[in-house]
């Protein structure tokens, strides 16, 4: 194997080494008056208690770090509170609908009797509140000091919350997203709604338009279906999860015709309008739609206004804060992680710039994080999953006579047959070279990406991978199948 980073240090930090550990016992939800104490001067000090700020809380105080963490709302932010978890939470509830209709295929008698909504929401709620209780737990045995309140960055090295000021050595800005709209959009929360609307809905509505056919808007399609709902997706661009290589869209939009999942493509969303029971969408072409809802899921927009973040110096580029590979914005002071960052939205990037942000401050080598290399899943039925690039941007970087590709069918797979699930596995590789991307549909896909993202990280040879032995039967051989083909000898493929 050979390496495609060359793991070099960082240059010029102006931070040394780490601090002297400090020993501040501060109880979760702010046992201590750290503005009365005047001599108080945190390592580090955080804005924002989400996966990018508390992963940078945990591990700055694990590294001995004194640490101050500021969150105005639920430690856990968007991922745990209204993001990946209580999402997941709703897809997992749709699939055993959609197993319990489809039990007889599989020889087993079950009635689908229908969705109690408010079961849905207590079954996702207690998930949430476990994982919630289970986090404010971790955040307090590792002594990072808790501080409840909306905070305002007032100068490169503090952060006024509460009417106090809270000092530190150096700050780390993590406030996160929030759903966008469009201009002339106005989302009412009942009608016209968002991802946070749509989680706490309590009722199913017999029809609903989804604005917006990337990850958010195709896990919310996947889920109305299977909860009855009649779906729509309007997206403007040709294809739905359009950052995805082509051939898992036209998978994924195939899978979706199938389950009655309606989409419009290079549609562009024209106006809604009020109608008696619920609204009527219009596109630039035309189409006009009527259902009982509107969901807006056309992306996240930075929470940076008014915090201070210009004032204090802090270059930004339509309110993300602009940094660097080591998270570092342009005052040396500040850093800055998750979806505040223009870097890719989600929770486990969040996490990896976090830590990141932590070791460079507490002295330890910092490697930047190689964007490409990090796993994507769209948890829809049937899921898709992928890490490294597509075949088209491949073609951009090498040429297109460089750049090989194969197909592994799902139907050739004895664990995906045994779960009636169709999809495909598809390589791509530099030729004679390593694998540069790998894209997956098919149900339990997202479960395939953690090996996925060992053979793209590493940059492994497909002949290499060829020669792992993949457990039998397990959805996991196909990925072992598909380098198989790639490496010039398939087995349980039509050569
Ligand atoms: C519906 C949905 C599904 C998703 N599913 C997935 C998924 O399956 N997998 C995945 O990886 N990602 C998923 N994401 C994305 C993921 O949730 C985000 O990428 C992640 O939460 C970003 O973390 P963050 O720390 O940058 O921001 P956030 O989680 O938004 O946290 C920011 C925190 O800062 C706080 N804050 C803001 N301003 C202030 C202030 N002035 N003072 C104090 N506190 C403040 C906020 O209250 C918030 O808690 C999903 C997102 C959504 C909306």
């Amino acid at each position: 194997m050979y390496f495609r980073h060359d793991w070099a240090p960082h240059k010029g930090f102006p931070h040394t080494g780490p601090a002297p550990a400090r020993t501040i016992h501060t109880p979760l939800h702010g046992g201590r008056d750290v503005a009365n104490d005047a001599s108080t001067v945190f390592d580090v000090v955080i804005l924002g208690g989400g996966s990018g700020g508390y992963a940078a809380a945990l591990r700055a105080a694990q590294l001995g770090l004194s640490t101050a963490l500021i969150e105005k709302g639920e430690l856990g932010g968007t991922c745990l509170h209204r993001g990946c978890i209580p999402t997941k939470a709703l897809l997992h509830a749709a699939e055993i609908a959609d197993e319990t209709k489809e039990a007889a295929e599989f020889g087993v008698l079950a009635t689908f009797q229908g969705i109690d909504i408010n079961g849905v929401h207590k079954y996702k709620d207690d998930v949430v509140a476990g994982l919630y209780k289970g986090l404010q737990g971790l955040v307090a045995s590792r002594k990072v000091t808790f501080i409840q309140g909306e905070g305002r960055l007032s100068s490169p090295t503090s952060v006024d919350v509460n009417g106090q000021r809270v000092e530190g050595r150096h700050i780390v800005l993590a406030t996160g997203s929030v759903p966008k709209s469009l201009p002339g959009l106005t989302i009412d929360g009942d009608r016209v709604i968002s991802s946070d609307h749509a989680l706490k809905l309590d009722r199913i509505p017999k029809s609903a338009v989804i604005l917006g056919g990337g990850v958010i808007g195709v896990e919310f399609a996947s889920v109305w279906k299977s909860f009855g709902v009649d779906v729509t997706i309007v997206e403007a661009l040709p294809h739905l999860v359009p950052l995805e290589d082509e051939n898992s869209s036209k998978l994924l939009e195939r899978a979706f015709r199938k389950r009655g999942i309606k989409f419009e493509l290079k549609a562009r969303f024209s106006g809604v309008e009020y109608t008696e029971s619920g609204v009527r969408v219009s596109t630039e072409n035309g189409k006009q739609i009527d259902a009982d809802l509107l969901l807006v899921a056309i992306g996240r927009g930075p929470v940076s206004q008014g915090l201070g973040f210009e004032e204090a110096g802090v270059a930004m580029d339509r309110g993300y804060v602009l940094v660097d590979e080591y998270m570092r914005t342009n005052v040396p002071t500040v850093s800055a992680v998750g979806d505040l960052a223009p870097t890719l939205q989600l929770a486990h990037v969040g996490f990896a710039e976090g830590i990141l942000v932590a070791e460079r401050l507490a002295g330890l080598k910092a490697v930047p994080i190689d964007y490409d290399g990090v796993p994507r899943v769209t948890y829809s039925n049937p899921e898709v999953a992928s890490v490294g690039i597509s075949e088209a941007k491949a073609v951009e970087l090498y040429g297109k006579e460089k750049v090989v590709s194969v197909k592994y069918n799902l139907a050739g797979n004895g664990k995906s047959k045994i779960l009636k699930t169709a999809g495909e596995i598809k390589l791509v590789q530099v030729k004679d070279g390593a694998v540069v991307g790998v894209h997956m549909v098919g149900a339990r896909m997202g479960e395939q990406v953690g090996e996925a993202q060992l053979i793209y990280n590493w940059e492994a040879l497909p002949a290499e991978v060829a020669q792992l032995i993949h457990a039998h039967p397990t959805q996991s051989e196909a990925l072992g199948e598909a380098h198989l083909a790639l490496a010039g000898k398939p087995l349980h493929a039509h050569d």
